[in-house]
């Protein structure tokens, strides 16, 4: 079984990720991206043994051509028997899911249940599981949820302040996303700290395009920032995160706005893009703050930053004792800036950096950036496609 590889594939709208990883020796053998699918511009980037190839995509551009071609380069490569199954990406899984799990007829018509909650990502999810199943008809199909880590939360998390039937009979409440990021992080954090990940409790700042913060508590999720949608929480690349509700009457009532337009503006033209009227990528913003000084860049990070450091200190209240805060994702793995914005801001719970710790650690390097006379902070770059070819894997095992 060793020899054994999983397809992993991350499918969104209009592109399709993957990477085939031998989950025991987490190797990586193909990895790649076919981008600006249903568009005659698609196209599919492999990197194969270091070499790196980018070819056109052929008519219909679409998910299945991407699939197919990957089918026909595997075949070239020799590489079609090594793969023992295909493991998913699926944003949501609602209450039905708390795990892997293996995909039939009955589990796509529950995701397609689901995309009502998420409407920008189940059906997009489904595509890339219905072209896998075309592609490799012979293979088992495991999905791996986003908000499966979270199912753990209280319902003292999850429950808004709405009426009760919108959460029983519509299933409104906090589901929580990048579920695999901070069950993979939380997973190293603990080792990192000689503790089995059922003892660690502690905060997992994934900060990304995406950005969420959860809180972990004996091993489990028991809080998280992102909701029933991705939309909220802290103050992300484009998404607003968390806003009085009111605005979004003021903007309709008052300013004229149509909903669709409130959505684009909540969900792709707000966070970093919308406060700092430069980008959504931090580091543009933070060239901009070291060599222009630029004010609305450095109001921009301070809000980005205030907000991440608020909800850590926030989950005091939902964890038992507190082993570590850890950071990841692009920025939370790369921008030694951010990380000394948001612990500064809680030195009251005894958390403070090392500088020299801090600045060293970007790149993909894992560590502790602590200083010693602080609690446990450390930087544990993430990989969501190892916890999917694993938990593919595992669930195949136990199924033979
Ligand atoms: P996604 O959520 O799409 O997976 P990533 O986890 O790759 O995104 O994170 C993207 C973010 O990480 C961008 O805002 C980018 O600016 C930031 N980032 C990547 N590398 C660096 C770096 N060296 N310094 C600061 N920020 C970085």
């Amino acid at each position: 079984m060793s020899q054994q590889t999983v397809l992993v594939i991350n499918c969104g709208s209009s592109s399709l990720k993957f990477s085939l990883i031998n989950p025991s020796s987490t190797q990586v053998t193909i990895s790649g991206i076919a981008e600006r699918l249903l568009t005659s511009e698609a196209f599919i980037k492999i990197s194969c043994n270091n070499e790196k190839s980018v070819i056109p995509l052929t008519t219909p551009f679409d998910h299945q051509v991407a699939l197919q071609y990957l089918v026909d380069f595997l075949n070239k490569h020799g590489l079609t028997e090594q793969v023992s199954a295909v493991g998913h990406r699926v944003v949501h899984g609602g209450e039905s899911y708390s795990q892997p799990t293996l995909i039939d007829n009955n589990v796509k018509d529950t995701i397609n249940g689901l995309a009502q909650l998420a409407p920008l990502h189940n059906p997009v999810n489904l595509i890339g599981i219905t072209a896998a199943e075309q592609a490799f008809p012979d293979l088992k199909q495991v999905a791996v949820f986003d908000t499966a880590f979270h199912q753990s939360m209280p319902e003292k998390a999850f429950i808004y302040g709405l009426p009760y039937d919108l959460y029983k009979e519509q299933g409104i409440r906090r589901y929580g996303f990048h579920g695999t990021s901070h069950y993979f992080v939380a997973t190293k954090a603990a080792q990192a700290l000689n503790m089995p990940l059922s003892s660690f409790s502690g905060i997992t700042a994934h900060l990304g395009n995406g950005c969420s913060v959860c809180a972990i508590d004996n091993g489990e999720s028991v809080d998280t920032s992102m909701g029933l949608t991705p939309l909220a929480g802290v103050v992300m690349g484009t998404r607003s995160g968390d806003i009085d509700p009111s605005i979004i009457f003021h903007l309709i009532n008052q300013l004229g706005y149509s909903l669709d337009e409130v959505d684009t503006l909540l969900n792709k033209k707000s966070g970093l893009l919308g406060i700092s009227q430069m980008s959504n990528d931090c580091r543009t913003i933070e060239d901009a703050i070291i060599n222009d000084n630029n004010p609305q860049a450095n109001l921009t990070m301070d809000i980005f930053c205030y907000r991440i450091a608020k909800t850590i200190a926030s989950y005091m209240a939902a964890i038992s004792h507190f082993d570590a805060l850890v950071f990841t994702g692009g920025i939370g793995e790369n921008s030694d800036l951010i990380r000394t914005r948001v612990v500064r801001s809680l030195s009251l719970l005894n958390l403070k950096l090392d500088t020299d710790k801090n600045t060293d650690i970007r790149f993909g390097k894992a560590g502790s950036i602590n200083s010693d006379d602080s609690l446990a902070c450390l930087v544990i770059p993430t990989n969501e496609e190892l916890v999917i070819a694993m938990q593919t894997q595992q669930l195949i095992e136990q199924g033979e």
